[in-house]
């Protein structure tokens, strides 16, 4: 290397310790002090309206909740609205392309291209009021993980993530890119989560935490969206997706269990499952496991009609319009028995197969098969936190929680939608632009 060259290597190294230094500065800089002063805080424990309050925060943690107005902070006026907890998604799919007539769309797709679409979702979920996610998986092992770690580092604005890393699945089922003639080669990326046996779910669900994922998300049944599957077949067994659940729980976490068909929802039940993803066949027997065992339901009741309305409007394949039109309205009835049986049920959408950002779409629905509108935002907030085991941080406005805030206009406990027009966003004390 020349003289000239190792001098500008030097000033090339001295550059990127400046343009470090804003970051490094910041356990140092002074912490923001906020007020957030809130004409109704809703408190989604109690269902309590609280008029006229104010929320400091010092950093990114709420440390006081008062009826009067503090002095030297900066104040953001929210008194003209209500203010809830950030939302939270269960079922969400934030990496890639939406879903679509293409069934071979994942394939004309980079992975690199898979996050930076999943950047443009996260962004559009955040500012639809979503603070938090559960992804339950993605097609390329790991995309899922980038983002989320580029969220917590700060590079790219999105909710906190918690992910999947991939779908274990056996080989030709519901989390496989199917559809393709039987000699077309799957990239290697988009098989990690294969598995065919328990102890090859050992192995997956090892290698899975091991990439970064926070807990393992197994497709116990066929799938509406993967052509040549079967909603209502159980494609693992109750021992297999017990391998899962064991081996999850070695690590401390567990383990989420897409299952349309009614044994695969019981399988799921019996095998430890923490939540049941979809549940579209489920039956009564299903629906009493189901609160016997505690295990969370995960539904997402909205999606159907999406389907409908643009499957048939863009022509996607006549088994996938079939598989939806069968799942669709058993879904919502299942929900309904689960609502009135108690069943521990969080507020999952899918988002993905229908687009980032419209979320909230599915509060109605909630509402009309069931639930109070009351227990739809705690599905969302509460119950969803207590779901993906965050709730010391997050689902509630309590001191000690992240000042993730949301404001609405109106009373969502009268008019449950008004949460689909989420006027202004704070995550972790910071005002979302
Ligand atoms: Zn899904």
């Amino acid at each position: 290397m020349s003289k000239f060259a190792a001098l500008r290597r030097i000033g090339q190294c001295a550059l990127a310790i400046a343009m470090l230094a804003p970051f490094a500065a910041r356990a140092d800089a002074p912490v923001e002090r906020l007020a957030v002063h809130a004409g109704v805080v809703l408190d989604v424990v109690s269902g309590e309206r609280l008029r006229d309050r104010w929320i400091l925060v010092d950093g990114e943690r709420i440390v006081a909740i008062q009826s009067t107005a503090p002095t030297d902070r900066r104040i953001i006026d929210w008194s003209a609205y209500t203010v809830l907890p950030g939302l939270i998604d269960t079922h969400t799919h934030l990496i890639g392309d939406d879903e679509s007539a293409n069934i071979a769309a994942p394939l004309m797709s980079s992975a690199a291209r898979d996050v930076l679409l999943g950047v443009k979702n996260a962004r559009a979920t955040l500012h639809a009021g979503f603070t938090s996610v559960r992804d339950v998986g993605c097609f390329r092992a790991f995309t899922d993980v980038a983002l989320r770690d580029a969220i917590n580092a700060g590079i790219v604005p999105g909710p906190r993530m918690k992910v999947a890393g991939a779908y274990i699945t056996v080989s030709g089922g519901g989390g496989e890119v199917t559809g393709m003639a039987p000699d077309v080669g799957i990239p290697a990326d988009m098989r990690r989560g294969v598995a065919n046996s328990a102890d090859e779910v050992r192995q997956r669900v090892r290698e899975l935490l091991a990439g970064g994922a926070d807990f393992i998300k197994v497709i116990g049944t066929g799938a509406v969206l993967a052509a040549g599957t079967t909603p209502g077949a159980s494609e693992f067994t109750e021992e297999e997706i017990h391998a899962a659940v064991d081996e999850a729980a070695k690590h401390g976490t567990y383990v989420a269990v897409h299952a349309h068909g009614a044994q695969g929802v019981k399988d799921a039940i019996r095998a430890g499952a923490r939540s049941v993803e979809h549940a579209s066949l489920m039956d009564p027997e299903g629906v009493a496991l189901m609160k016997k065992y505690g295990t969370y339901l995960s539904a997402d009741i909205y999606n159907g009609d999406y389907i409908d309305e643009i499957g048939h409007r863009d022509g996607w394949p006549a088994e996938i319009l079939r598989k939806n039109d069968e799942t669709t309205e058993t879904q919502r009835t299942a929900f309904r028995e689960a609502a009135a049986a108690g069943v521990k049920i969080t507020f999952g959408t899918d988002a993905g197969v229908y687009p980032h950002g419209l979320n909230a779409r599915q509060f109605p629905y909630m509402v009309k098969y069931g639930l109070t509108p009351l227990q739809a935002i705690q599905a969302a907030t509460t119950r969803a936190a207590e779901l993906m085991r965050v709730e010391a941080d997050v689902g509630s406005i309590a001191v000690g929680k992240y000042a993730d805030l949301i404001a609405v206009n109106g009373d969502p406990l009268e008019h449950i939608e008004t949460l689909e027009s989420v006027q202004a966003v704070i995550k972790g004390g910071v005002l979302q632009p």
